[in-house]
């Protein structure tokens, strides 16, 4: 049977202090607004990005990002 579930990014976007690191950690996934508050380019990234959007959500000083396994 197939386990594997998606991993969807989610923001609170009010959080977002503009720090810009997950931008640099994962830019696949992340860009930023002129006034700094993330941009999410993929919410539902692929595979080989994972670790880089965990990596993001671990450095984001704002604790503005999240994951969810959608099924
Ligand atoms: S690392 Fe967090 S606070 Fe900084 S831009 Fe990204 S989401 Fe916003």
């Amino acid at each position: 049977m197939e386990t594997s579930s998606k991993l969807k990014v989610i923001v609170e976007y009010e959080k977002c202090c503009g720090a810009g690191q997950c931008v640099m950690v994962a830019p696949k996934v992340f860009d930023q607004r002129e006034d700094g508050i993330v941009i999410v380019l993929d919410a539902e990234p692929p595979e080989e990005e994972y670790a880089a959007v965990r990596e993001a959500v671990a450095v984001c000083p704002g604790a503005a990002l999240r994951l969810s396994d959608s099924a």
